[in-house]
């Protein structure tokens, strides 16, 4: 294997991309056939397949597939949809934009993840859904929001932007909600650029979905991408403009064919830091809860400043100044100044996921590390961590 020299950044999050999918993408290219068309829908029928699921839309972002889901449950003015603090913007932004108000209950200290009985705290009767992620590719507590949802009839819509291959009592996340909503972001398991996809529990909601993200023209304009000739469509919603391109699912179906053999990659670079790290005063990640798998999608440390003697962002600032790249998943959505404004949220109200944002890093993880890689990688944190 080549070696990255030490003195050249190492970017976080960078993808591990392979000859398949720069021949794939040239040969869309050259077919002429850029937009949507049967690449989209070859790569819809893999990722139901990888799923076992019975169908599943291609999207150009996981913040349009959580858009369109949220769309789709009809929320009124007023309805109030309870997620993480600890999630990207999107999450929130996605429950605001769908014309309902987000709410925020505290995650749980160990998993990171939504804690069902700070949810339970936060139900009124104006709650119409819960929204749980996936954090960091940890599966949530499925039993508990499924029954939390069955008890108070509310919906569940999943956030698996961390969780491809995350599976809870041996079911894929993303099955277990009305909707579950993927990310193929850059960083993420799978890439394809920019790109998403829903898996919806009834065909009807997924057809509607579909309508909804084609500007929300009648399933016929979807043929408008086929060979049959011209045929007329018919507007039926007010929609969105949020279809993949061949051009991304060129990407994506060589991505997913390859999940598994970069998830054990993944596994190995994370057996590598936890054994790395266990002597060190920093706090690794849980480990996976029984009968789950993991996705391993983000390696996070917890820096805490009393223990270590280094604030987190020294920390930060020293991993970059020793060419590590390295991110941070998430300051709590409460920190922000838009929602504080305007739904007067307090980090003092979530006080585990506000530690967490706090004192999060994240290291890379991608399947493209080479072993000389992590060991920088490890290098540098205790480099970093010395006061
Ligand atoms: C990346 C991410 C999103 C947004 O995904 P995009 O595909 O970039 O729109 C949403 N939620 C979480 C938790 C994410 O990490």
């Amino acid at each position: 294997m080549p070696v990255r020299p030490k003195e050249r950044f190492l970017v976080f999050g960078s993808p591990r991309i392979e000859e398949a999918e720069v021949e794939e993408v040239a040969g869309s290219l050259r077919s002429g056939w850029l937009g949507t068309g049967p690449k989209v829908a070859r790569f819809e029928r893999d990722f139901a397949a990888y799923m076992q699921a019975e169908h599943a839309a291609a999207f150009n972002s996981c913040t349009a597939a959580l858009h369109l889901s949220l769309v789709a449950l009809r929320l009124q003015p007023g309805d109030e949809v309870i997620t993480t603090p600890l999630t990207f913007c999107a999450t929130a932004n996605a429950i605001i934009h769908a014309g309902a108000v987000p709410v925020l209950a505290d995650v749980d200290p160990e998993t990171m993840n939504l804690d069902p009985e700070a949810v339970r705290r936060c139900i009124t009767p104006r709650t119409k859904a819960i929204l749980p992620v996936h954090f960091a590719g940890r599966p949530c507590d499925m039993d508990a929001f499924t029954a939390l949802a069955e008890e108070y009839g509310l919906r569940l819509v999943e956030d698996c932007a961390h969780a491809i291959e995350s599976t809870y009592k041996g079911r894929h996340c993303g099955t277990f909600g009305d909707f579950g909503c993927f990310s193929f972001y850059v960083t993420k398991n799978v890439v394809t650029g920019e790109g998403g996809m829903v898996l919806a529990r009834n065909k009807e909601d997924l057809d509607r979905i579909k309508i909804l993200g084609l500007h929300g023209m009648s399933a016929d304009a979807w043929k408008r991408f086929g060979d049959e000739g011209y045929k007329h469509y018919q507007v039926v919603e007010a929609g969105f403009k949020y279809n993949m391109m061949d051009i991304q699912a060129a990407i994506g179906i060589h991505q997913l064919a390859r999940v598994d053999r970069y998830y054990e990659r993944r596994k190995e670079i994370w057996a590598r830091y936890n054994e790395a790290f266990a002597d060190l005063p920093v706090t690794t990640p849980a480990p996976a809860q029984t009968d789950t798998k993991h996705a391993l999608h983000l390696y996070t440390l917890l820096v805490d400043q009393q223990r270590t003697g280094v604030s987190r962002d020294a920390f930060l600032q020293r991993m970059t100044a020793e060419n590590i790249g390295v991110g941070v998943h998430y300051l709590a959505l409460s920190e922000q100044p838009y929602y504080q404004q305007r739904f007067g949220w307090r980090p003092e109200d979530t006080p585990n996921a506000t530690r967490i944002g706090r004192q999060t890093v994240s290291l890379p993880l991608s399947a493209k590390l080479m072993d000389t890689d992590v060991q920088d990688v490890i290098e540098a944190v205790k480099i970093a961590l010395h006061s």
